[in-house]
């Protein structure tokens, strides 16, 4: 497949997770890519690391300047990095629902604002937004960490709106229950992670999680001139959980 030949691309969170498969799947199709991350140096060549903060401007306006020149310009933002929170509202003081939203909205915003210059150049410019079923499927215990996706899903319509006339196009995916070491730390709170893992994953409609490197291979779709006319939508990567 050569529809990543030559792309530019940088991937914040990109680290861990589904970053990480998504940065290392870009760059097995052929892309150059960077990650930003707050501890890029696991990050192995050829994918260049940024240290920043997406929560604050100035690191993240270094990292994507530096990225971007690294590069050589930038045709692909994958918006991933954000963190999770639990609980109704009740268990969420307003300093906890600034700082969710300050990573997971607002850290989106920042990235976007700072990539925008260097998109606007790209013949194939694309923006991925990782947002979530939280988003739309009204999950119990997850009031704050939904709010955030809502609003990640909100700004990727008004995103796509306004810049597909610039020729950048907007899109998010939508995971379920992804095996990452996200949801690796949540299950070893449990008294039995074991038994916890498995009550997971026979929720689950296709009774397993769904894997980074699944949702890396939605990202890149919706990254590449593959999608090249899709602009303003929501890919769910989640086995089934949409249909419940
Ligand atoms: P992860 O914890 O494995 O990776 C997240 C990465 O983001 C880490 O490398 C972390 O260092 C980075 N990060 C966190 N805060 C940051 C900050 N302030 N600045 C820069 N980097 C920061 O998590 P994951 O499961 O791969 O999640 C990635 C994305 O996928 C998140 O946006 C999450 O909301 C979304 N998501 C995950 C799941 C899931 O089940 N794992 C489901 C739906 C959506």
């Amino acid at each position: 497949m050569t529809d990543f030949e030559g792309l530019k691309a940088l991937v914040t969170g990109g680290a861990s997770g589904i970053g990480r498969a998504t940065a290392e799947l870009l760059a097995e199709r052929g892309a150059q890519v960077a990650v930003l991350d707050l501890d890029p140096s696991c990050v192995e060549k050829p994918l260049l690391g940024f240290r920043a903060d997406v929560t604050d401007d100035t690191s993240v306006r270094a990292a994507v300047a530096g990225a971007a020149e690294a590069l050589g310009g930038l045709d692909v933002l994958v918006n991933n990095a954000g963190i999770g929170a639990q609980g109704t509202v009740e268990d969420n003081d307003d300093d906890e629902w600034r700082r969710v939203f300050d990573v997971n909205v607002l850290g989106m915003v920042r990235t976007a604002r700072a990539a925008l210059p260097h998109l606007r150049r790209s013949a194939h410019a694309a923006i991925v937004n990782t947002c979530s079923i939280a988003a739309t499927a009204g999950l119990p215990q997850r009031a704050l960490y939904s709010a955030t996706k809502g609003a990640v899903h909100s700004l990727t319509l008004a995103m796509a709106a306004d810049h597909i006339r610039e020729g950048v196009r907007v899109n998010c995916v939508n995971p379920g229950t992804a095996d990452t070491p996200w949801i690796g730390r949540l299950l070893d709170r449990a008294s039995d992670p074991a038994a916890e893992r498995a009550a997971l994953e026979a929720r689950q409609p296709a009774g397993r999680l769904v894997s980074a490197a699944e949702v890396a291979g939605a990202i890149a779709y919706l990254a590449s001139p593959l999608s090249g006319a899709t602009t303003g939508t929501s890919l769910a990567v989640d086995g089934g959980m949409q249909g419940l």
